[in-house]
């Protein structure tokens, strides 16, 4: 989609600090992180949010998630981990493109979720 910077930086069009990219999702480093290693799924199809995402690749993304948290882990060795997805400035969505958080969390933060 034209003029939206997830589907930019999905495609490669704009750079990112990439830590996973497959033919349907790229996984990124968020530019304001909340805690270390805090990471975005991002599908390369464009869809608003969660709503507007078909059912299969919500589920796709889902299973991206679990295998990207537990290599992270092995990496990072963070205390613990939030999962979590924005729909609506309600709910405070900021960017109006799918992306699924993974946030790691270590004994002791001041993290905000
Ligand atoms: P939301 O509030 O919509 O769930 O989350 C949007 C997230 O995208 C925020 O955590 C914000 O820091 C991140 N973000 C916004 N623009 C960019 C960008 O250009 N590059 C990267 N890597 N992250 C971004
Ligand atoms: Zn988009």
């Amino acid at each position: 989609m034209r003029d939206c910077i997830f589907c930019k930086i999905a495609a490669g069009e704009i750079g990112s600090q990439t830590i996973y990219e497959d033919d349907a999702f790229r996984a990124i480093l968020d530019i304001g992180p909340a805690s270390r290693g805090h990471v975005l799924i991002l599908p390369k199809e464009h869809a608003e949010d969660f709503f507007a995402l078909p059912e299969e690749t919500a589920a796709a993304a889902m299973k991206l998630a679990s295998k990207l948290a537990k290599a992270m882990r092995a990496a990072l060795h963070f205390d613990g981990l939030n999962v979590l997805q924005n729909n609506g400035e309600a709910a405070g969505q900021t960017v109006k493109h799918y992306h699924l958080h993974l946030i790691p969390r270590y004994e002791g933060d001041a993290v905000t979720v």
